[in-house]
This record gives structure tokens, C-alpha cells and sequence, in this order.
């Protein structure tokens, strides 16, 4: 990814220390349905296409000459990466750092709770129990890659992160992002390349994110 603007050096970024608990608690547990890391992100991708699509009502030009909301899956099998692009309304550098720094809502909040109240090895059967969200991806990946343009933003930017506590931040040029949406790709681990294969990825976009609204194709990339 290419680092244009010198002014604005890659900056760096801990995670609040709720989501570094959660984060370890996460890449630790035995919770064997690591599968919900894909509905988590396929929610969130649709969520951005529903804002989007809220937005524009009053600032229609925010769509451009891209009405069509979609949700592209690609796979990497030979590279071990899972690729989850929408072209919803995408994130500022203020949101990603809000978004995915800090842990902002309740629900996680009142996860985190109980897996506190709950020492005695719970918190696998947590996770499947709340929406653990976009953290969840770390249960699989070991880097993930999050570049995201904001709908009617001149400016894209990259968050990276392997889930050990801090993040970057860093622009990143707009031939390198997508045109508009969220760009999240996952270097998975060696134990998770089932989610870069077709098969099992087609089966659990059957069997959990049947009902999402927005369209979701997948890719295969040639290795
Ligand atoms: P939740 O979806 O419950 O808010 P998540 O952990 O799944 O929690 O996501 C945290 C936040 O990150 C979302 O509320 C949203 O603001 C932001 N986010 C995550 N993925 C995307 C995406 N694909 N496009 C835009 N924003 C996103
Ligand atoms: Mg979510």
C-alpha cells in the first residue's frame, strides 16, 4: 500500500484496554464456531450499505453514479486471505480509530461483564451467546487490513492490526481503495485457510447471513 501524503506519517494506536482484553480473551479461547467471525462481518458490511443508503436520502449525490449496494467475498486460497468488500458509506480515519479502537457498545459491554463475572472458563460459550462483532475476525486472522473511503471522502485510509494490542493508521492512495466502502482484508491463519475455500465459505454464507438484504457474491482469485 502506498504511503503518499509525508505529512501524515503512519500513526500509531493501542487499543483501549477493554478491547485488548477482549481481543486476547478472543484469539485464546477453545470456542470451536470460529465460523460467526464471517456473519460479524458480513452484518457490519450490510449495516454500511443501510447507512448509505439512509444518508443519500438527503444528499443523494453520495451514491454517484453507484446506486447498487453489494457485498463481494474474495479468495485467496494459495495467499491464505479472505477478502469482505461492500460499498456502503465506509469510514473517516476518525470513525475507524472510534470503531475499531475502543469499545463503544453495550452489548460488548455487557459481554465483557460477564466474561469478568465469569472466571471459571465461560467465555467460550460467550462469544457464541453475543454479537461479538468485528473483533471477532481475530479468532482467524493473525493480520487484518482494513482500508476504507468514506462515500463523498477524497481520502482513504488503511487500519491494520494482528490483534496484539495496538493498531496503525496510515492514508493510503484512492487507487489503492475501493471507490467507496469498507475493504477488509483477513491474512488468515494457518489452521483457518477452510475460510478462504469456496465450499466452506459458501456454506456458512448459506447457513448464517441468508437474510441479508444486500447482495453477496464470491470470488475465487487465481493463485
Ligand atoms: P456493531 O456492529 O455491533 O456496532 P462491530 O464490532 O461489529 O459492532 O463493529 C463496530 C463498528 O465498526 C460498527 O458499529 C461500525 O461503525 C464500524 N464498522 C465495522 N465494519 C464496518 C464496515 N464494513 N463499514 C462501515 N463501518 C464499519
Ligand atoms: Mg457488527
Amino acid at each position: 500500500m502506498t504511503n503518499l501524503d509525508a505529512d501524515r506519517p503512519t500513526e500509531n494506536h493501542v487499543f483501549e484496554a477493554d478491547v485488548s482484553r477482549l481481543l486476547h480473551m478472543m484469539v485464546h479461547s477453545v470456542y470451536s464456531d470460529k465460523d460467526v467471525f464471517l456473519r460479524e462481518l458480513i452484518s457490519n458490511a450490510a449495516d454500511a450499505c443501510e447507512k448509505l443508503r439512509f444518508e443519500a436520502i438527503a444528499a443523494p449525490n453520495l451514491l454517484g453514479s453507484d446506486a447498487d449496494n453489494r457485498i463481494t467475498l474474495t479468495l485467496d486460497e494459495e495467499n491464505l486471505r479472505l477478502v469482505v468488500d461492500d460499498n456502503g458509506i465506509g469510514m473517516n480515519r476518525e470513525e475507524l480509530i472510534e470503531a475499531l479502537g475502543t469499545i463503544a457498545r453495550s452489548g460488548t459491554r455487557a459481554f465483557m461483564e460477564r466474561i469478568e463475572a465469569n472466571k471459571a472458563g465461560e467465555g467460550a460459550q460467550l462469544i457464541g451467546q453475543f454479537g461479538v462483532g468485528f473483533y471477532s475476525c481475530f479468532m482467524v486472522a493473525d493480520r487484518v487490513d482494513v482500508v476504507s473511503r468514506r462515500a463523498g471522502s477524497e481520502e482513504a485510509w488503511l487500519w491494520s492490526s494482528d490483534g496484539q494490542g495496538a493498531y496503525t493508521v496510515s492514508p493510503v492512495d484512492l487507487t489503492d481503495a475501493p471507490a467507496r466502502g469498507t475493504r477488509i482484508t483477513l491474512n488468515l491463519m494457518e489452521d483457518a485457510k477452510t475460510y478462504a475455500s469456496r465450499w466452506s465459505v459458501e456454506r456458512i454464507v448459506k447457513e448464517q447471513s441468508g437474510h441479508v438484504p444486500v447482495p453477496i457474491s464470491i470470488i475465487e482469485k487465481p493463485g
